[in-house]
């Protein structure tokens, strides 16, 4: 499988991972979390708990309403100061749940290992475990441990690409516990009933290929008809988006995910790499989502860093705790530079998806202005889904639907490679989000008329 097939489009941004081999700090001592009830794609949770209740760490604060949502767990113990809207890093108000921490870190009494003895077992303790994507995409796994009967996965593909400059919470996962990583896998296989296994790395990262390659072949060589035989780690060319899930499955198998579809359509289940070393940890201990590794980077940062911190803590504690920042922020994101969102607020709290806060000073963040396009067409070669971005931009420009339909601007992965290569500085993601919105816009009148 190795190398053997790419994507076309993307591009290369400058790599950036300072922090590549800053070992992961483990940050506590938290005066306060704030835990929004809708941390996952889907409908929020509902609250669990009111103000004056103590909580413990682990401790379910948020019931998911339907299938489609996940859990949220108390991250430190303490009591429960307020319910309140917050706006999430989204841009959405939703209530969060504010707890002040006792300092003492005490686990709840329900907090115990998952008795898992099969596939309905294990989707169960998955569920109730809150886990959501850790790379960013924050879907509720357990919806994706459960595909239409006819589209059982053959492959399971671990996305281990981190290709965003600044972000290497991943690569630290890897290099600090392949272990985790492997029995994460391993155990994805073996409740799916997934034959074989693939851990997709870019080849920049030499030292988390020889990391996992060290656990994977020590297991098969004691085991040689055993599943891990059949797992494979392949390095992938080093290139953006790499890490994008449909240009993953491409690159790594060659089948292409349908406009619309989903990689169980293709027989594919993709995880992120810090995803299954949860699972394994998860199983292991009990112990639901309650921190969150991720990378402090930028060139606001005094100390970038890897961290691991509890969920919901507000971003400028978190930042003061890692030692400040040495330059005014003029702009911080959560997440990486091409994906992340930019945040309006340092009180946001670090959710679930959260790898990675990046701050910015005002000379880095500062947005060239927009010159008219030149029709160079580099946007549309670097599209890695074939789109044609100054066209969706002139479509959402115009407020013209029928023309965002008609250039498939709901394909868009957001991905940012055509903004980052364009000479002319159009805006042209956010162009084209606002196109998306205005889609959705149209669909719900739509509705509302058929209604
Ligand atoms: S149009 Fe969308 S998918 Fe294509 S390069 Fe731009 S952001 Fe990426
Ligand atoms: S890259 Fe920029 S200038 Fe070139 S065609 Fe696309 S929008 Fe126009």
């Amino acid at each position: 499988m190795a190398l053997t097939w790419s994507f076309s489009g993307g591009t290369h941004p400058r790599s950036r991972k300072s922090t590549a081999e800053s070992p992961t700090v483990r940050l506590d001592g938290f005066r306060r979390v704030v835990l929004p009830l809708s941390q996952h794609t889907g409908a929020p949770c509902r609250c669990l708990v009111t103000p004056g209740d103590l909580v413990k760490v682990g401790q379910r604060i948020g019931e998911p309403v339907g299938f489609l949502s996940a859990p949220v767990h108390a991250t430190v113990s303490g009591r429960v100061v307020a319910i309140r809207r917050v706006l999430g890093y989204t841009g959405i108000l939703g209530d969060a749940v504010e707890i002040e921490s006792d300092g003492n870190y005490e686990i709840h009494p329900s907090v115990v290992p998952p008795t898992v003895t099969d596939r309905a077992s294990f989707v169960a303790a998955i569920a109730a475990s809150g886990l959501v994507g850790l790379g960013g995409a924050s879907f509720p796994t357990h919806v994706k441990f459960s595909p239409p009967a006819d589209r059982q996965p053959d492959t399971l593909l671990i996305n281990a690409a981190e290709c965003e400059p600044f972000l290497t919470s991943d690569y630290r996962r890897m290099v600090e516990d392949p272990a985790a990583v492997l029995a994460g896998v391993l155990h994805v296989m073996h409740y799916m009933s997934i034959p074989r296994a693939a851990i997709g790395i870019e080849n920049d990262k030499p030292a988390a290929i020889a990391a996992l390659h060290a656990v994977i072949d020590g297991k098969a060589a004691a085991d040689p008809n055993g599943p891990a035989a059949a797992i494979e780690v392949v390095p992938l060319h080093t290139r953006y988006p790499q890490g994008a899930e449909k240009m993953l499955i491409y690159a790594m198998t060659g089948r292409e995910v349908p406009s619309g579809g989903l990689p169980h359509d293709v027989k594919v289940m993709v995880l992120n790499v810090s995803t299954v070393a949860f699972i394994a940890d998860h199983l292991q201990t009990g112990v639901p989502l309650v921190r969150r590794r991720l990378t402090l980077a930028g060139s606001a940062v005094a100390s970038p860093a890897n961290l691991d911190v509890p969920i919901g803590v507000p971003v400028a504690d978190l930042v003061e705790a890692a030692g400040g920042f040495a330059r005014t922020p003029a702009k911080v994101l959560m997440g990486g530079p091409m994906m992340g969102v930019a945040l309006d607020s340092l009180d946001t709290p670090v959710i679930k998806a959260n790898n990675a806060i990046i701050a910015f000073d005002e000379k880095e963040a500062r947005i060239p202005d927009e010159s008219v396009c030149i029709r160079c067409a580099r946007c549309v070669e670097g599209c890695p889904m074939h789109l044609l971005p100054t066209s969706i931009d002139a479509a959402a420009r115009e407020g013209d639907t029928e023309g965002l339909v008609e250039f498939h601007t709901m394909d868009c992965i957001e991905c940012g490679t055509c903004t980052y290569v364009c000479p002319a500085r159009r805006h042209l993601v956010q162009s084209i989000r606002n196109g998306k919105a205005l889609l959705r816009k149209a669909e719900a009148k739509k509705k509302e008329a058929r209604a």
